[in-house]
């Protein structure tokens, strides 16, 4: 239940390994957080939620899924992010390491020694926190020091480099946590997303990401599939009986669906599952692109927006002491930069979202727009349409996305190791034959289908079929 990446990568991998699949999605199209439509203006396609997927390309799920032999046609910038600064500066971080640390004066040392190891060793770090935290990782040594290392918060991390463009480039990737910038576990983020951009970059997909859900739709329907859309699962006794259950859905909506159900114990257990902030996003139709000032950012797809560590760090904490910023840090994407089919000619795409209290039904667009209006002026003068989605908004359209929480759970330290309870497999549930399968479990959010592999391995498992719904397999 529920067609988000997560939900069809389960299905897929139910279907490969010879099960007769039923796919039941509320919306009326298959997707989730995975969907691309014309918001604005006609001609103009947005990413209606994620647009850049460097998890996609290194995520093991999708290493057997022909993505191109479905016409997905992965597209990487020559920047992968960017971060500007006041006054016309910018710190961009592409492919080569030593092209940034170059970039980066004083800092360039540090950031050499940083992160050429991180880059190296990436492949070997990922399946540990790609996969259920509950493994051996094949690489213990490296994932654990990669782990002990990250458990510190991104404030201490930043200490290591005294420049704004070094410490900014630290905040700029640790506030997608959307934790406070000195919770512990802020530190891995930089570290992880930076490794991510020299191993793979941070790329986005041709025509937008809608077309990574139409190649697993048409997988799982050549295995004779089927995904029924607009039918909203109220409880689970609307299911028909099935050998295996696979919910793409968060702790509150399981207890909502089945809470006569589930076991007590379990019940509280899911309860105290904790929501992360919101966001607010916007997205724009353009004439032209965004000016900005820094030359860099223009050719990223992704800018980190909100300034110096001190800016963004007092940003975060607001929003997780409840409160919405004046100056919001700012996650941007511009697809167009390497990607021209998504508007008319000359045209182009924007979407940025803030952090906003869980809940939240405040319209950033002002807030959003100054920001980016401050690193690229002139840019107001190229909107031509813009849609913007409120944190209740989120939920409205997607229940998963609980008060706003794109994540489906805060990134706690916590939350992260025992998501979404402390069990040893955190893809079953307490309920026989029923399995969770969102970014509620682990490693979390982000479209790389890990959580769908692991619920559907779970489940072959416990239906004897061992082996089953390996990548390889
Ligand atoms: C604005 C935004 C930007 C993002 N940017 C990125 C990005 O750039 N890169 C990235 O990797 N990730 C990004 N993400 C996160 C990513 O989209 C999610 O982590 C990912 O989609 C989670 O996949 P999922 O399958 O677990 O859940 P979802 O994609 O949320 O899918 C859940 C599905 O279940 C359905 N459903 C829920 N309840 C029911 C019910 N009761 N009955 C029937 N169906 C139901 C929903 O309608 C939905 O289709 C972004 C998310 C948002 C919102």
């Amino acid at each position: 239940m529920g067609a988000g990446p997560n939900g069809l990568v389960a299905a897929l991998t139910l279907a490969r390994a010879g099960l007769v699949v039923d796919v039941y999605e509320a919306a009326d199209q298959p997707g989730g957080g995975c969907r691309t439509a014309e918001l604005t203006v006609p001609g103009f396609r947005h990413d209606v939620c994620s647009a850049v997927h460097p998890l996609l390309v290194a995520s093991p799920a999708f290493a057997d899924i022909d993505l191109l032999a479905h016409g997905v046609r992965i597209l990487t910038p020559s920047v992968a992010f960017a971060h500007p600064l006041d006054g016309g500066r910018a710190v961009c971080v592409g492919h080569n390491v030593d092209d940034v640390a170059d970039s980066l004066g004083e800092d360039g040392p540090a950031y050499a020694r940083t992160f050429s190891p991180l880059a190296r060793d990436v492949d070997k770090i990922l399946p540990a926190f790609l996969g259920s935290m509950r493994s051996l990782p094949a690489h213990p040594l490296a994932a654990a020091g990669f782990g002990l290392r990250g458990l510190s918060s991104a404030q201490r991390f930043a200490r290591r480099f005294s420049t704004e463009e070094g410490q900014a480039l630290v905040a700029g990737t640790a506030a997608h946590s959307m934790l406070p910038l000195t919770a512990p576990l802020s530190g891995v983020f930089p570290r992880l997303f930076t490794s991510l951009a020299h191993r793979y970059g941070w790329p986005v997909v041709e025509g937008g990401s809608a077309a990574i859900v139409g190649a697993l739709v048409a997988e799982i329907t050549a295995l004779g599939g089927h995904i029924e859309t607009g039918r909203l699962v109220k409880r689970l006794d609307d299911l028909p009986s099935a050998r295996a259950v696979v919910l793409d859905v968060t702790p509150r909506q399981l207890l909502e669906m089945a809470a006569d159900t589930v076991p007590r114990r379990y019940g509280r257990a899911l309860g105290r599952y904790h929501y992360g902030p919101g966001v607010c996003k916007v997205d724009w139709a353009l004439s032209g692109p965004v000016p900005w000032s820094a030359e860099g950012c223009r050719q990223a797809v992704t800018v980190h927006v909100g300034g110096t560590f001190s800016e963004i760090a007092r940003g975060e904490a607001d929003v997780n002491a409840g409160r919405h910023p004046d100056h919001p840090y700012c996650l941007v994407t511009q697809p167009c930069v390497v990607d021209p089919t998504r508007a008319p000619a000359g045209g182009h795409t924007l979407w940025a979202y803030c952090h906003v209290p869980n809940g939240s039904d405040v319209d950033m667009t002002e807030r959003i727009e100054a920001q980016i209006e401050r690193f690229a002026p002139g840019f107001r003068d190229l909107i031509l349409g813009r849609a913007t989605c409120t944190a209740v908004d989120e939920e409205e359209r997607n229940p998963s996305y609980v008060g706003g929480d794109i994540n489906a759970g805060a990134a706690t330290l916590r939350q992260m190791v025992f998501r979404p309870t402390v069990q040893w497999n955190p893809y079953r549930t307490a309920l026989r034959g029923v399995y969770l399968c969102s970014a509620a479990t682990p490693p979390g959010g982000g479209v790389h289908g890990m959580c769908g592999l692991g619920a559907a391995r779970a489940a072959l498992h416990d239906l004897g079929q061992h082996g089953a719904g390996s990548p390889a397999s």
